[in-house]
């Protein structure tokens, strides 16, 4: 699950690491008394950011510095009636609905610094660099030597020492040492306390040297978090930062019937139950020169109206121009599916207001009842045209691949 960088703010404000002031808006009537707020007087500089799912917003003209509360209002107008479109978006962008604006610093220089867990090692790892910034992609491709990481021991947490190693590594001075150190150690904390997979401040940034910090100070002015859905039953406050509308709504739908329903591009709607049988059954789409629109894994007893629930989803789906239904009927029975397709045939409705599938359906049956499936499938081919029978899987993937003339 992911969430917004002002929520991420004030996880990391939550936890000691010093993030400047913001307020969050969401009509442009809004901008004037927010700049007002977090600014202050016509002249101070403050920044107006995106609120998505999505990093790339200062590449993209979704992150503004503003001095004056009409700039403030037109870079809030622009954001909130265009889409963001950024390499982390897809080419249809995102709808903007909220926006963050806050007080802009000065800046010295930009870091970068995360926690996240490396699978080889089987460690968390603290990952910073001197090079942070929107270009922090670019570097660790090309010079992966100026990321520098520390493994955590699980027993023992992330030590004084290691902070200390990099935040000399960093190039930290002076009083820059402790403030970083401190940072990067709350880092740590709040990345096992919430349950991450991925907790990054990027830019970490160091503001110039003024009267109440004469060596500059350290702050957090973007985050990002990721964190573990298997975790939410016990992150109740992180589970309330969710947020639906950053999500795929046909994810959404499918969620909620207990279906796993991944959307891809391709034109091949597949049923499948169980994800092992899933992933092969989109592997085997590939291998005839097919392109699964979805994964979609229905689950070990689905019901019918899951089912019928599932169909409704692929076939929201414009692109689709044909589904295979592959099913090994375990603790799953051939029946209830049968069932689920004649239903949602009965209850698709196509764009010229008839009802039933227009699109070719390739059904695979075996397992648990499949008699019975076949006979109902048999029974109602009036009402499923379109619907062919295949005898194994590789039949199957053939079949629908020539018929949607892949
Ligand atoms: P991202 O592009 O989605 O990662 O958004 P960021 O919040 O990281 O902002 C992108 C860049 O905008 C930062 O790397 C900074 O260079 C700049 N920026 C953001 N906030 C401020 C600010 O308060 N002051 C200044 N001077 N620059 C800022
Ligand atoms: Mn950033």
């Amino acid at each position: 699950m992911k969430i917004h960088e002002y929520q991420a703010r004030e996880l990391l404000a939550g936890h000691g690491i010093p993030v400047p002031p913001s307020v969050v808006i969401d009509s442009v009537d809004a901008a004037s008394g927010a700049y007002r707020q977090t600014a202050g007087e016509d002249g101070a500089a403050a920044v107006v950011k995106a609120q998505v799912h999505a990093g790339g917003r200062g590449k993209a003209g979704f992150v503004k510095l503003v001095r004056s509360a009409e700039e403030a209002t037109q870079a809030a107008r622009f954001m909130l009636t265009n889409r963001m479109v950024s390499p982390q978006t897809g080419p249809e962008g995102l709808e903007v609905r909220r926006l963050l604006v806050g007080k802009a610093v000065e800046i010295e220089h930009e870091f970068y610094v995360a926690m996240t867990t490396d699978r080889r090692s089987r460690r968390n790892v603290l990952i910073a660099s001197r090079e942070g910034g929107v270009e922090i992609e670019q570097v660790a491709h090309d010079r992966p030597e100026a990321i520098l990481k520390e493994a955590i021991d699980p027993h023992l947490g992330l030590q004084a020492y290691q902070a200390r190693r990099m935040a000399f590594a960093l190039g930290l001075k002076g009083k820059q040492v402790g403030q970083g150190v401190a940072i990067m150690q709350a880092l740590a904390r709040v990345y096992v306390e919430r349950d991450c997979s991925l907790a990054e401040i990027n830019p970490l940034v160091l503001t110039p040297a003024s009267g109440a910090h004469p060596d500059g100070q350290l702050l957090a002015i973007d985050a990002k978090f990721n964190f573990d859905d298997n975790a939410l039953f016990r992150q109740r406050e992180v589970a309330g930062m969710f947020d639906p509308t950053e999500e795929n709504p046909s994810e959404m739908r499918a969620h909620k019937f207990g279906l796993s329903y991944i959307a891809l591009d391709g034109n091949i709607g597949c049923l499948v139950n169980g994800a092992g049988l899933a992933m092969a059954t989109m592997d085997v789409v590939k291998l005839c020169g097919g392109d699964p629109a979805n994964f979609l894994d229905v689950g070990g007893s689905a019901s019918e109206e899951a089912v019928t629930e599932a169909f409704s989803i692929i076939l929201g789906d414009p692109r689709v121009r044909g589904v295979l239904v592959n099913i090994f009927g375990g603790i799953m029975r051939c029946d209830v599916i049968a069932q689920g397709i004649i239903n949602a045939a009965a209850k698709h409705k196509n764009a010229d207001g008839s009802t039933g599938f227009k699109v070719p359906l390739v059904v695979r049956l075996e397992g648990t009842n499949v008699e019975a499936g076949r006979r109902l499938l048999a029974e109602a081919k009036g009402k499923l045209p379109t619907l062919e029978a295949a005898t194994d899987l590789g039949d199957a993937a053939k079949k629908v691949c020539a018929a949607v003339g892949g």
